[in-house]
């Protein structure tokens, strides 16, 4: 074990850029809901209006294209959540900490994945789980 001396608020993030991520995630939010919002129309509307042809194939196809919409709907939603996360950790000044190890996530890695929640580290071994 080695001495844990690090603050619940890394350094390594200026105000201003965490504004920016936070900015962003909200962005990507809002983007995300809307498509959420159309995806659940054209589910919705696919169950109703599009029912007058129902042979075989035509059921199969709908079918398929009704999973795909609710497995992207899902997809979405699953990111918002991650987003709001991230937004509420910024608020908490827990943005960039490793929810596992509590050490910082690092930089580069939140510019590439700024949903991150785990390390390069603990995300490995959570992985081979
Ligand atoms: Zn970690």
């Amino acid at each position: 074990m080695t001495a844990v001396t690090q603050t619940a608020t890394p350094s390594m993030w200026s105000e201003a850029e965490l504004a920016e991520v936070r900015a962003a995630l909200a962005q990507e939010v809002a983007e995300l809901n809307a498509d959420i919002l159309r995806h659940e129309s054209e589910i919705a509307s696919g169950d109703v209006t599009k029912g007058a042809g129902d042979d075989q194939a035509d059921a199969g196809a709908k079918t398929y294209e009704r999973e795909r919409e609710i497995a992207l709907t899902l997809n979405a939603r699953d990111l918002v959540a991650q987003n709001e996360r991230a937004i509420a950790r910024i608020d908490a000044g827990t943005y960039g900490v490793c929810e596992s190890c509590h050490k910082p996530i690092g930089k580069e890695r939140l510019q590439a994945f700024p949903r991150a929640t785990l390390c390069v580290t603990c995300k490995q071994r959570e992985e081979r789980r």
